[in-house]
């Protein structure tokens, strides 16, 4: 597999704001994060898969303390996101006030969208749909 997806290009797929899930050849199913070889089967024949974007949200933290590289964005909302096509993805989730956790609801429509961050990385993120 010449074509075979690697983390790399994985992030550089979410700096150009495009991003892509994973596709086991041998079975079809998906996964959004990257990963050498299926959860399903173990192959590790692996391709890029298109996903719609929308999903929903499962569950959610606030990240109050951060390495450094990260500090100055705190507080800050990491989430799973349980995508349509069926993978979870972990990633910042936008629209809500970080200081009230209390208003975010579990299980809302979510669609896929990013954050530049203060260091001048590109995040995956998720906001209200
Ligand atoms: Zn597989």
């Amino acid at each position: 597999m010449s074509n075979k997806p690697t983390i790399e290009e994985y992030l550089k797929n979410i700096e150009e704001r495009m991003f892509k899930a994973y596709r086991c050849v041998d079975c079809g199913s998906l996964m959004a994060i990257p990963s050498g070889s299926c959860y399903e089967c173990g192959s590790n024949n692996i391709d890029w898969a298109e996903v719609s974007g929308k999903g929903k949200l499962i569950s959610f933290t606030v990240i109050h303390v951060a390495p450094d590289e990260f500090a100055e964005e705190t507080p800050y909302y990491v989430a799973i996101i349980e995508l349509d096509e069926g993978p979870r993805v972990s990633a910042r989730l936008l629209g809500f006030d970080p200081l009230k956790p209390e208003e975010v609801t579990l299980g809302i429509p979510v669609i896929l969208d990013y954050e530049k961050g203060k260091s001048g990385k590109t995040y995956l993120a998720f906001k209200p749909a």
